[in-house]
């Protein structure tokens, strides 16, 4: 990730303390700065800092007591917010005395940020505000009042559940042992706890200063939180529009802490990203086009003198009931942005679920071999609310075609971040019915096509190091047996072990890999499906019935990428969409007998 090789140095002095700042890129462009959390210096941000230089004026500062930085002294009373906020005034007058700026902060750095978002002195020197994993003190306290005030069990369960990630508050508040441990055996095994605990990858941090800064820092807590908590400020709105970014991983801050923000910030944008608390080292480029997009978009706004307040990540116009609007919030919170890759996608499922990605504000690559059919999702899924969609031709059971076509994602799209390998095709009639050159096809498309995919973009998240999460596409005959499908079921059961072996092995590296089970879905798939041993008019009468049985079953494939949209939420391992999926998974479980019995059963079509 490298540190930050190439940036200017300078100090600013207030307060009786020096303050060491570093810049990187262009002055004359959107000053962003970066403000650290806790126990860290100004290094933790040198990966997102390197990949924002290119378009933006990057400012990171050490804040007191911590890094280059010089230490109050007496320390006990020399990090209240008030002087931490008079340290951001002295160093944005040094380095964008004539423009506002964009600030970003971790941690503690949010907490102070939050700060500086919300105090009269600083309005016009805050542009935009992106938070990360540290609430603002004085909302934390009203939330807490307000639970205190008027118990549900609901709110006394969020009051606990809090109070249980807070541990390490209360142990930074007993006097002289954190200094202790962070000076001593903690401060040594720290780099190995972050290596093994939050994933963060080795290198030049955490930095030799660190045993200072987590002395130095404790007071940060001792000289705010009891306070703060106890007694909020009455009106910490936010003066600038704030873009929250929570990690869901994040094992020190409940989700739940951010309910009532809305009522405190104007203008909000919420996102999710399934990480865990040290996203500035393990999800860079992520943070980088978050900030990035939301930097922009302020920017936008300003130069056009219009000062609405930003409705980003919708995409299409929501409709339905509220829990319908909440799920659909959701998706947009974690999936805006991200790049999708979607096989199959001219029809069916595969058009679904590229479609309801998009109406999440994500980029969208719909692959088929139908081209025609992939352009035409690629611009329904404009239209959706995409903020790009390509369309690719593919044939996924071909080895060499998918080499290339992963080759150009990477080189031209960069690394998908959800990948659904939903291309299929159906094929029906017995064993001793089923030519060697069918099971060839079926195997190619529904099998290799999987482990093609798998493998190919599998390769390029782990690279990436980053997570992701992979979507197959199985089936109920997966754990069903029939007498009927052999071929099909076979590439099924195939693709649910698969995916089964693969969660375990990307778990490691934060990529979740979901199988799903649709059942019976009203989709095309009856037209083109194959039935082995018929002739041509046989064929087409099964097809016809086929169509006739899904047609009055009619369960729409919007479900089924509604679900697919949930697990990769929720990160579930199967998922089993319709009624009669779940049942059938039910019956393989209770009684194998039973489902060796329905296994013998004429199929209705
Ligand atoms: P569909 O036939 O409507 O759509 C499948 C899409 O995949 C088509 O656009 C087709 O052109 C594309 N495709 C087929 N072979 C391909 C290949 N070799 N390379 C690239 N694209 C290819 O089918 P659907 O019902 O939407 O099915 C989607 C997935 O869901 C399949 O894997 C299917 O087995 C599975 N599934 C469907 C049902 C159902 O009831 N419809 C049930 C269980 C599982």
């Amino acid at each position: 990730m490298g540190g930050l090789t190439g940036a200017r140095e300078r100090s600013v002095h207030t307060g009786g303390v020096e303050l060491r700042v570093a810049e990187l890129g262009d002055a004359s462009r959107p000053t962003v700065v970066l403000v650290h959390g806790y126990p860290d210096s100004k290094e933790v941000w040198s990966g997102v800092a390197t990949r924002l230089a290119d378009r933006y004026h990057v400012v990171l500062y050490d804040v007191r007591g911590h890094g280059r930085s010089t230490a109050p002294r007496p320390l006990r009373g020399g990090f209240t917010l008030e002087k931490l906020t008079d340290d951001f005034l002295a160093v944005v007058d040094a380095v964008s005395p004539d423009a506002p700026v964009h600030l970003v902060g971790h941690d503690w750095g949010s907490v102070q940020s939050w700060e500086f978002a919300t105090v009269e002195r600083t309005r016009g020197r805050v542009a935009s505000f992106t938070s990360l994993s540290g609430p603002s003190l004085d909302h934390f306290g009203h939330w807490i009042k307000k639970r205190a005030a008027r118990p549900t069990p609901r709110r006394l369960a969020q009051l606990v559940n809090q109070g249980a990630k807070s541990w390490y508050v209360y142990m930074l508040h007993t006097p002289v042992l954190p200094e202790l441990a962070w000076r001593g055996p903690l401060g040594k095994r720290w780099p190995r706890v972050l290596e093994r605990l939050e994933k963060v990858p080795a290198g030049d941090y955490p930095t030799s200063s660190l045993g200072n800064d987590a002395a130095h820092g404790a007071w940060l807590y001792r000289d705010n939180v009891r306070a703060r908590l106890r007694h909020p400020r009455p009106d910490p709105y936010a003066h600038a529009p704030v873009q929250l970014i929570t990690p869901t991983g994040d094992i020190f801050l409940s989700q739940r802490l951010y309910d009532e923000l809305e009522s405190w910030v104007p203008q909000l944008v919420r996102r999710t990203i399934p990480a865990k608390h040290w996203v500035p080292r393990t999800r860079p480029d992520q943070l980088a086009a978050w900030i990035g997009e939301f930097v922009d978009s302020q920017e936008a706004l300003r130069q056009s003198g219009r000062a609405t307040s930003l409705t980003l990540v919708e995409g299409g116009r929501p409709r339905g009931s509220a829990r319908r609007r909440a799920a659909l919030a959701r998706y947009a919170e974690r999936f805006a942005g991200q790049l999708v890759l979607v096989t199959g996608a001219a029809g069916g499922i595969g058009r679904a679920t590229a479609l309801a990605f998009a109406t999440a504000g994500a980029r969208v690559i719909a692959a088929d071999r139908d081209g025609a059919g992939a352009a035409g999702t690629a611009r329904a899924a404009l239209a959706a609310g995409a903020p790009r969609a390509w369309a690719e031709t593919v044939d996924v059971g071909d080895e060499q075609a998918m080499d290339k076509f992963a080759a150009k994602v990477a080189a031209e799209y960069g690394t998908v971040d959800v990948l659904v390998n939903n291309a299929g095709i159906g094929l029906s009639g017995s064993l001793l019915d089923t030519t060697p050159e069918e099971w060839r096809r079926v195997l190619d498309v529904n099998l290799w096509g999987v482990i093609h995919g798998c493998r190919l973009f599998g390769r390029q998240m782990a690279d990436r190091n980053q997570g992701g999460h992979i979507v197959n596409l199985a089936s109920a005959a997966a754990y069903l047996p029939s007498k009927t499908l052999p071929a099909y079921s076979t590439s099924k059961a195939a693709v649910l072990m698969l995916s089964e072996s693969l969660r375990a092995e990307l778990a490691p590296r934060s990529i979740g890999v979901t199988a799903i089970c649709p059942g019976i879905v009203n989709t095309g798939i009856t037209r083109t499906s194959r039935f082995a041993g018929a002739g041509k008019e046989e064929e087409a009468k099964h097809q016809q019935r086929a169509a006739k049985l899904y047609g009055v079953r009619n369960y729409p494939p919007e479900k089924v990428a509604d679900a697919i949209l949930r697990a990769v939420l929720d990160n579930s391992a199967v998922v089993p969409v319709t009624p009669e999926a779940r049942g059938g998974r039910l019956l393989a479980r209770l009684s194998p007998k039973g489902a060796r019995a329905f296994a013998r059963l004429n199929p209705p079509v």
